[in-house]
C-alpha cells in the first residue's frame, strides 16, 4: 500500500513538472532565446557550436541540459513586393533549429542564421551615441560591432542618428510571384546600415561616376541623398572614422565593385 502511494505521488509530481516545462517552452521561447543568446555571448560567441550534453550517465544533469538545448528558430520576414514597390510582413516562422535550411544561414558566416536566437540586442546609447535606438546583430559579431561603435563615438567626428541591423527579408535575387526570393545580409544580422537618411543607396553608379559633380548617372534608389557638404557629421565618406572602425572585419557598401553604391551599408562582403 505504502509503495503504491509513493508511486502515485511520484507520477503526479512528474506530470506537474512536465506540464510546467512544456508551458514554459510554448509561452515565451522568443524572450528566452534572446536572453540565452545575450547571456551566453561571452562564453560562446566565438565557438562553432554549443557544448554537447554530458554523456557520463548522470540522469538529472542530462535531463536539465536537454531542456536548455531545446532550440527553437523563430523569425518574421519583411519581403519586398516588386509589383507594389513596398515591404510586406509574412507569417511568423517557428520551428526546431534542426530544420534550419542552408538558405537561412549567412553563406559567409554559417553561425549567423535568420533565427532570432542568434541575434543580440545592442544599445548605442550605452556606447556614447545618445538618442540612437537599439538594434540587433548576430552574436558572433556583437563584440566587434560594439567596439567599432564605441570607437566612432569616442572620435567625436561622426554623429550617428539611426542604425539598422537584423531585419529578416527576401530583398535580393530573382523575382517570383512579385516577390524577391533571396534573404538579405540583414536577415542574418551580419550587416548594419548607418544614417540611411544621409547615406542613400545609389544604382547605375561606378566609383568614378560618384566622384563627379552631381554624381553623374547615379540614381538614388533607397534612403536619403548623400551630401557631405550639407551634413558633414552624419555623412559617411572614404576617410570617415566609420569606414576605418568597421574595416577590420566588414566592408563598406560604398566601396564595392559594380554599379551599386550602398553608402549606409556595412557587411561581411560589402554587398
Ligand atoms: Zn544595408
Amino acid at each position: 500500500m505504502n509503495k503504491s502511494i509513493r508511486i502515485s505521488i511520484l507520477l503526479v509530481a512528474a506530470a506537474v513538472m512536465l506540464a510546467f516545462a512544456s508551458s514554459a517552452v510554448a509561452g515565451d521561447m522568443s524572450n528566452a532565446g534572446i536572453e540565452a543568446a545575450r547571456h551566453g555571448y561571452d562564453a560562446q560567441a566565438d565557438t562553432r557550436s554549443r557544448p554537447e550534453a554530458p554523456s557520463d550517465g548522470r540522469q538529472d544533469e542530462e535531463t536539465t541540459d536537454k531542456a536548455d538545448n531545446d532550440c527553437i528558430c523563430e523569425y518574421r520576414l519583411y519581403n519586398w513586393n516588386s509589383a507594389r514597390g513596398r515591404t510586406e510582413a509574412a507569417e511568423p516562422v517557428r520551428k526546431p533549429c534542426t530544420e534550419v535550411t542552408p538558405d537561412e544561414r549567412d553563406p559567409l558566416e554559417p553561425r549567423c542564421t535568420v533565427c532570432r536566437k542568434d541575434q543580440v540586442r545592442l544599445d548605442p546609447a550605452t556606447l556614447g551615441m545618445p538618442g540612437v535606438k537599439p538594434f540587433m546583430v548576430c552574436r558572433v559579431f556583437e563584440r566587434r560591432v560594439r567596439d567599432a561603435l564605441a570607437r566612432i563615438a569616442k572620435s567625436g567626428s561622426f554623429e550617428a542618428a539611426e542604425i539598422v541591423g537584423y531585419r529578416p527579408g527576401r530583398t535580393r535575387g530573382p523575382i517570383k510571384d512579385g516577390f524577391r526570393t533571396v534573404l538579405s545580409n540583414h536577415s542574418f544580422g551580419t550587416a548594419i546600415d548607418i544614417n540611411p537618411a544621409h547615406n542613400g543607396l545609389y544604382k547605375n553608379c561606378t566609383r568614378t561616376d560618384f566622384k563627379k559633380t552631381g554624381h553623374g548617372k547615379c540614381r538614388l534608389s533607397i534612403g536619403g541623398k548623400w551630401d557631405p557638404s550639407a551634413n558633414p557629421r552624419r555623412t559617411i565618406t572614404d576617410d570617415s572614422i566609420v569606414v576605418k572602425a568597421f574595416s577590420d572585419f566588414w566592408k563598406w557598401g560604398g566601396d564595392i565593385p559594380g554599379g551599386t553604391r550602398d553608402l549606409m551599408h556595412f557587411s561581411i562582403s560589402g554587398f
